[in-house]
C-alpha cells in the first residue's frame, strides 16, 4: 500500500510543485495519473521512488517511511520499486539479457538462478528470441519491453511509469498496455502518468488528476477529462 499524507515539494528555486498531497493507494492497484504539463505528475512519481525527498509530510510504501530512509539504504527500496520512464533508458552497450540481468546482478544471486528469472521476465514481454539483441537493434516498443523487463525482474511490489507510451506509436502503445494489464493481473500495483487519453479511456482504471500540485479528481473507472 502506497499513502502520502500532507505531502509538501518545494524545490530549491522556490517552485511549489506538491501543494499538500493526501492519498492511498491499495497493493494490487492500476492507477492512472494525468493533468496539464507542469502540474507536478513527474514529482509526485519520483517522490514515490525517493528520487526526490518531500519537503513535508510522509510518503510511506507499506509502513516504510520514505523520508526516513537513509542515503544507504535506498537502493534496497529500488529493487521494491521498479520504474520505467519515456526513454527507455537502457544501457547501450549492454544486450537485452545483459540489461535485464544487471538489475539483478547487483544483489549477486548465483548465474543460474539469474539467466532463470532473465528468461522468465523476457518471456512475459515476448523477448525471449532477442536476449542477444543491444537495444539500437531494437523498435521502440521491443525497448519499452526490455526497460518493463529490467524493472520488474526483482519482483517489485510496485510498478511506476512516467510516461512509457510517450514516444510510440498508437499500435505500439497498446502493445506496452498488453503487458502492463498482465503484469498487473500478476498483483503488482502500477501506477502510471500519461497523458494518452486513448488509452485512459478505454482501459478504464482509477484516475487521479492533478494541477498545481494537487489532486483536482479520485476517480474509479475514471475518463481523462483532458482536451489533447
Ligand atoms: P509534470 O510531470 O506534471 O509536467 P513536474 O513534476 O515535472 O510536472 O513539474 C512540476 C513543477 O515543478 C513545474 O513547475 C516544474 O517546472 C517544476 N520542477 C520540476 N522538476 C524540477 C526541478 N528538478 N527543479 C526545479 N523545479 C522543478
Amino acid at each position: 500500500m502506497i499513502e502520502l499524507k500532507d505531502v509538501w515539494k518545494v524545490y530549491p528555486n522556490n517552485v511549489k510543485a506538491i501543494n499538500g498531497m493526501t492519498l492511498k493507494i491499495e497493493k494490487g492497484e492500476f492507477v492512472y495519473i494525468v493533468g496539464p504539463s507542469g502540474a507536478g505528475k513527474s514529482t509526485f512519481i519520483r517522490l514515490l521512488y525517493r528520487e526526490e525527498k518531500a519537503t513535508k509530510g510522509d510518503v510511506i510504501i507499506d509502513t516504510t517511511k520514505l523520508n526516513a530512509i537513509k542515503e544507504r539504504h535506498v537502493p534496497k527500496l529500488r529493487r521494491r520499486i521498479g520504474v520505467i520512464f519515456q526513454d527507455f533508458k537502457l544501457l547501450p552497450t549492454l544486450t537485452v539479457f545483459e540489461n535485464v540481468a544487471f538489475a539483478l546482478e547487483v544483489i549477486e544471486e548465483p548465474s543460474t538462478s539469474i539467466k532463470r528469472r532473465v528468461m522468465e521476465v523476457l518471456d512475459i514481454v515476448k523477448l525471449k528470441g532477442k536476449a542477444k539483441f543491444l537495444p539500437d537493434e531494437l523498435s521502440g516498443g521491443e525497448q519499452q519491453r526490455v526497460a518493463i523487463a529490467r524493472a520488474i525482474v526483482n519482483r517489485p511490489e510496485v510498478l511506476i511509469a512516467d510516461e512509457p507510451t510517450g514516444n510510440l506509436d498508437p499500435d505500439t502503445a497498446w502493445g506496452i498496455m498488453d503487458i502492463l494489464d498482465d503484469i498487473s493481473h500478476r498483483g503488482t500495483t502500477i501506477i502510471m502518468a500519461t497523458h494518452n487519453k486513448s488509452i485512459v479511456n478505454t482501459l478504464k482504471r482509477r484516475v487521479i488528476a492533478i494541477e498545481s500540485g494537487r489532486v483536482v479528481r479520485d476517480e474509479l473507472r475514471g475518463n481523462y477529462g483532458y482536451e489533447v
